[in-house]
């Protein structure tokens, strides 16, 4: 039989205040499974990444997560039944050093999983070994970025939602990015990642979810999407 989901998220809606922003978004994360969440500027990417963590106001017909319901816990409790949440806008502490960042980051790991320490972290950012004694204030925005990830994942979590990963990127920090998704993958983290560039979807998603005005428009593998000019054209920036 086919293990269910690591994520299942059916009929999410989703408001801020009294603008309803997401109606009957559907999505699933298998394990060891990468997902691009896509579509153009207000689509309604960020939205169903805060609405999954519970940072939005949402209604879910179904919003389970490792045999979990999701719908009535706080983002806390979200966060510590192992989802990592990369917001687009870095959060690292400026004041303190890189591996001081990371210490933050630290929670017990999962049972039975191994534990992210600052040397694994290195290993999948060697730039962070070089500046591991760095005060967040000297780094540049694509480091942050890499800091604000590796920290989360200094939280041992099993899935990642990761906002806008490649978002403002220079292109050698774009590629060691996708290099690092991918590094996770294999290590068998579940990845929902929302994105507006096809170039760096392609390079590391199994599947894609394509939304437009807070709905699910398109949802199948990543290479039929590639293929599919139509869907392309309609609802990704081109
Ligand atoms: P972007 O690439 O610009 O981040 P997105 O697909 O992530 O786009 P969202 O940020 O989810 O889009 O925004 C979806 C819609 O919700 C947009 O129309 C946006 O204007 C609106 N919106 C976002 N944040 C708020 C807020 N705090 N209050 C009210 N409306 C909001």
């Amino acid at each position: 039989p086919v293990p269910p989901p690591l994520l299942t998220v059916e009929g999410l809606q989703a408001w801020y205040g009294r603008a309803h922003i997401l109606d009957g978004v559907a999505l699933s994360v298998g394990r060891g499974e990468v997902v691009a969440l896509m579509g153009r500027n207000g689509a309604g990417k960020t939205t169903t990444l805060k609405a999954v963590m519970g940072l939005a106001q949402r209604r879910a017909a179904v919003l389970r997560f490792d045999g979990r319901d999701l719908a009535a816990l706080p983002a806390h409790r979200i966060a510590r039944l192992g989802i990592g949440y990369v917001p687009e806008d870095r959060r690292i502490f400026a004041d303190l050093t890189v591996e001081e960042n990371l210490e933050v980051g630290r929670q017990p790991p999962r049972p039975g999983a191994p534990a992210w320490t600052p040397d694994k972290l290195y290993e999948l950012f060697p730039n962070l070994k070089e500046m591991r004694g760095r005060r967040g204030t000297r780094m540049s925005g694509g480091e942050q970025q890499m800091l604000t990830l590796a920290r989360t994942l200094m939280g041992n979590p099993s899935l990642l939602l990761l906002d806008e990963p490649s978002e403002g990127l220079a292109p050698l920090i774009v590629r060691q990015m996708a290099e690092a998704v991918r590094r996770l993958k294999a290590e068998g983290l579940s990845v929902l990642l929302s994105e507006q560039s096809l170039s760096f979807a392609a390079a590391v998603a199994d599947r894609a979810c394509v939304i437009e005005t807070g709905r699910l428009r398109w949802t199948g593998a990543m290479a039929d999407l590639l293929a599919d000019r139509q869907v392309r054209t309609a609802y990704l920036a081109v």
